[in-house]
Parts: C-alpha cells; structure tokens; sequence
C-alpha cells in the first residue's frame, strides 16, 4: 500500500511550497500537475501544445488528458512508497478516476487530505510576487519569501522566473475556476473522513508544523 496525500487550496496557497517540505519530511514522490504540464510545454509535445491554451486562460485542462497523464506519472517506480499530489485532482471527476486508478492497481486510497485555506485577497498579493525555478519548480516570493541571491533559485541555481498565469487578470479567472470546480472536492474528502483544515495564512513555517502534525 502506497501513503497518498493530496494537498488541497486555491492557486497560491502555498501547496508548491510545502509540498517540496514534505515529500523530503515523508520521503515521498512530489506530483505537481502543473509542473508536469509546464514541462510538456517547454519540450513542446503533443499534450503541452494542447494545454497551453488553457493554461494561458488561466482554466483548467480537460479532466481525460490531465487524468491519463497522471496515470502514467504515478505508473513510475517513485511513487511506489506514495506521493503528496499537488494541484491534482482539481475536479470531482478526477478525484474519482484517483480512487479507482489507486484501487485498480493496490495503491490503496487518499490518507489524509490537507485543505490549505487561505482567502481570495492574499492569493492576488501571493502570486503576483512569485518568482518560480525552471528547473526543480521551486517557488519564492520577492516579500514573504525571497532567495538569497535574486533572480537564482537557492538550491539548484536555476534561473527565477515569473510566470505568465500570475498576471493579475489570469489570477482572477483562476480564482474563479477554483472556486466554481475545485472547491466540491473539501465536501468530498470530508465525506471520507480524511480532510484535514490549515491555516495558510500563517508564516510558511507554521504552515508547515501543522501540515507534518496532520499528515503524522
Ligand atoms: P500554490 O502551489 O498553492 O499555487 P505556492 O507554493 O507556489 O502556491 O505559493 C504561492 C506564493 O506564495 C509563492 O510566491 C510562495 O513563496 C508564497 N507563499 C507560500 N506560502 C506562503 C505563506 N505561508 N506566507 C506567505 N507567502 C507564502
Ligand atoms: P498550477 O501550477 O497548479 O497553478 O497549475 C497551472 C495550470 O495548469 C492551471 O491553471 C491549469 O491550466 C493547469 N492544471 C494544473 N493542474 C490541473 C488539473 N489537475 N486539472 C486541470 N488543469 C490543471
């Protein structure tokens, strides 16, 4: 059986930057389907040229791709032990297609998922100063949390970049997407008994001290 966590919240709310602590705390695989898609995107295949569009509007890619190619990702030896999945699922069809594919092939099922809250005004602040790593999706904030050297990711020396989604008016669409077709999914983990409330709102290192405390 596989330890299965997914991290829950809105774009910004900092389910990147923990997600990289636990998967190091928990020794798990990290998923992050945006991660995923912007690699696609920079190698210009098949699925990042399909993406993009949707990406670039700030919606969300259909349910049949983002599923198969989390299917094939979590497929992969590293993620034998378990992963924290983060930014997947973000629709109720994709959290069922998680229960069965992690069924059908002995996973097991979600164990504890944490629900990062934190309200729509700080995500704007939050994303508009997030400067991302190209090369491990390592993420800072000029503000809240900035790397020593500007501009150079702290730890793997990689170029720090702004993404295009974060521009303001693609952040309010994302916004509303997350709040029109991933919020049913805190009913649903609740309905399992496996959700879990943090304060993201918080510093990053209390975020992080009740994420470990909730998933221990
Ligand atoms: P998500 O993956 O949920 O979209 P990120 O982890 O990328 O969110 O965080 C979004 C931005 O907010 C980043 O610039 C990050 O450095 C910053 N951030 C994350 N957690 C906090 C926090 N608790 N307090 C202040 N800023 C934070
Ligand atoms: P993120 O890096 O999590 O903010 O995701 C960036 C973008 O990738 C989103 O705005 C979507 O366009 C796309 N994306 C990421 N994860 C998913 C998902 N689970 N379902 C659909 N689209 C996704």
């Amino acid at each position: 059986m596989a330890d299965l966590i997914v991290l829950l919240g809105p774009p910004g709310a900092g389910k990147g930057t923990q997600a990289k602590v636990l998967s190091r705390e928990l020794n798990l695989a990290h998923i992050s389907s945006g991660d995923l898609f912007r690699d696609h995107l920079s190698r210009k295949t098949e699925l990042g040229v399909l993406a993009q569009g949707y990406m670039q509007r700030g919606e969300l890619v259909p349910d049949n791709v983002t599923i198969s190619m989390i299917r094939e990702r979590m497929a992969n030896t590293d993620c034998a032990k378990g992963a924290i999945l983060d930014g997947f699922p973000r629709t109720v069809p994709q959290a069922e297609a998680l229960d069965l594919f992690l069924a059908d092939s002995k996973m097991g099922a979600v164990r504890k998922a944490p629900y990062i809250k934190v309200e729509a005004q700080v995500l704007v602040e939050r994303l508009g100063g997030r400067w991302s790593c190209r090369a491990g999706g390592h993420v800072y904030h000029e503000k809240f949390n900035p790397p020593k050297a500007a501009g150079v990711c702290d730890v793997d020396g990689s170029a720090l970049y702004q993404r295009e989604d974060d521009k303001a008016e693609t952040v309010a669409n994302r916004i509303r997407v997350y709040f029109e077709q991933t919020t049913p999914l805190i009913e649903y983990y609740r309905r399992k008994g496996v959700l879990a409330e943090i304060d993201g709102a918080m510093p990053i290192e209390d975020v992080t001290r009740e994420l470990l405390a909730s998933v221990r």
